[in-house]
């Protein structure tokens, strides 16, 4: 890993601090601290790297003007720039390793249009309120990640991948997942530049190193009155066959599978009660007129429905926050990490994609290995019309040097990782994207100011 240099003041600081005019900004050391920090704590590796690190002004911009004037002012300034969503990001994308101006993008969070099929929204949206937004009109985001109450479009498209919505859709990274964005450079005459279809892929997961994305239209999905379902099934093997196999029946409207470990429901308090002791669970969200061939298909394979939450319930859960349990999706992708970590606090997770047709043999074999020091979940997705299998497995964290003979034997065993302990945009296995992302960050921010130190 590499070092991070020591801190100091950016230089320009106080020259550009005087020509903000009323911009909304804070400065106190707990505001600074907190717009600062992600869930980068997640890693052992991380928190030693990054804790500490610090912006040394926060900016709330309200206005697309004021946007354009912050961005200006660093260019004159030279002072660094980084820009900031819901701050949920797991790899400290958003932490500013050199100081400088934070950016909070929040502010900025208008509808711009909605059109059958597709929508465009300013970046600083919160995904929940896009999702809020577009109901009403029959229509939903088609993807979004289990932090949708608190993650912006924005940080989804620069820190994200995919989640909730990819056993249907995929990820972001595929093709027409994005249909543009739009991006404002980073220089004393700040420009607008709307990049369409593949040219979006050029700021996708590039951690805003290489503009500040403004806007963003995506394609939707047809509103579905989402059901939930909580399975139990006698073993992993039993739970990740029926994860294939509802994957796979294209002919039922879902939007997640996740099946998980028997002895991952127990580290969650709410689950616990639910989910029979030793048995591994299957998380769903099928539309509610499909949910029993849902049902069927589950006990065609051992399994038994534990929980069940119609629609509108399982909606009110997620828009209101009614209900005994949280979203069903708040208990998948890398909320489970988030669960294991407060049961046992020794806990930290890896990025695992299993072979294409090998993934239960690889399955049984890595979970077979490691006993209780590595639990598995699985997320199912579907891409290029064939399932995908990744997971977020929890790995119970003892030394680096252990860390790293765990990624030797899956990736021995025929999986793939991505490694979720860097900060650094090169360093991300296969979350890097096929696109000219370094030659745009020299169009896009001249001086090399934006979110320093994530891309050489
Ligand atoms: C519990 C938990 C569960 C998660 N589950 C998922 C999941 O299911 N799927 C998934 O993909 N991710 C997941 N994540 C990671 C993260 O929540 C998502 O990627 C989320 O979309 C990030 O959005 P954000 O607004 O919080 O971004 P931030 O964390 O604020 O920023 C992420 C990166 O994007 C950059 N950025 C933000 N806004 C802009 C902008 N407007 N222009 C340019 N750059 C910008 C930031 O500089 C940073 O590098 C999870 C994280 C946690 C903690």
């Amino acid at each position: 890993m590499q070092a991070i240099d020591v801190q100091a003041p950016a230089p320009g600081l106080e020259a550009l601090r005087a020509q903000l005019g009323g911009m909304a900004v804070i400065s106190d050391p707990m505001g600074l601290r907190r717009k600062s920090r992600d869930f980068f704590w997640f890693s052992p590796v991380l928190k030693t790297e990054l804790e500490g690190r610090h912006a040394d002004l926060v900016v709330l911009p309200k206005t697309r003007e004021e946007l354009v004037r912050i961005a200006s002012l660093c260019a004159i300034h030279r002072v660094p720039l980084t820009v900031r969503g819901g701050g949920t990001g797991n790899y400290g994308q958003a932490v500013p390793l050199h100081g400088g101006v934070v950016v909070d993008m929040t502010g900025l969070a208008g509808t711009v249009w909605i059109k059958p099929g597709a929508g465009r929204f300013e970046a600083g949206a919160k995904l929940i309120d896009i999702d809020r937004t577009l109901r009403p009109e029959g229509w939903e985001m088609r993807l979004h990640p289990s932090t949708r109450a608190q993650a912006t479009l924005g940080g989804f498209m620069a820190g994200g991948a995919g989640g909730i919505g990819s056993c249907t859709w995929g990820q972001l990274a595929d093709p027409g997942a994005v249909i543009a964005a739009q991006v404002l450079t980073v220089e004393e005459e700040p420009r607008f530049i709307e990049l369409r279809d593949r040219e979006a892929l050029k700021v996708l997961h590039a951690y805003g190193v290489n503009g500040i994305i403004t806007e963003i239209e995506m394609p939707l999905a047809a509103w579905q009155p989402w059901a939930e379902r909580i399975f139990a099934f006698p073993t992993l093997a039993a739970a990740a066959r029926y994860g294939q196999v509802l994957t796979a029946a294209e002919g039922i409207a879902k939007k997640l599978v996740s099946v998980h470990d028997g002895r991952i429901p127990p580290m969650i308090r709410r689950l616990k009660p639910i989910v029979p002791a030793g048995q591994a669970m299957v998380i769903v969200m099928v539309s509610q007129p499909q949910a029993t061939a849902a049902e069927d298909l589950a006990a065609d394979l051992g399994g038994t429905v534990v929980f069940s939450r119609s629609n509108p319930d399982a909606e009110a859960a997620a828009f209101e926050g009614t209900g005994e349990l949280s979203p069903l999706y708040e208990y998948t992708w890398n909320h489970t990490t988030l669960y294991a970590i407060k049961a046992l606090p020794e806990t930290t997770y890896l990025q695992v994609r299993f072979p294409a047709g090998r993934e239960l043999e690889v399955l049984d074999t890595l979970a077979a290995a490691f006993g209780d020091e590595v639990i598995f979940h699985l997320e199912f997705q579907r891409r290029f019309g064939r399932i995908f299998v990744s997971s977020l497995p929890l790995v119970r964290f003892t030394t680096l040097e252990r860390l790293n003979e765990i990624i030797a034997i899956v990736e021995a065993a025929g999986a793939a990782l991505a490694d979720p302990h860097t900060y650094r945009l090169d360093g991300a296995g296969w979350k890097q994207v096929d696109a000219p992302q370094s030659e745009f960050r020299r169009f896009a921010d001249p001086y090399g100011l934006m979110n320093p130190g994530k891309l050489s």
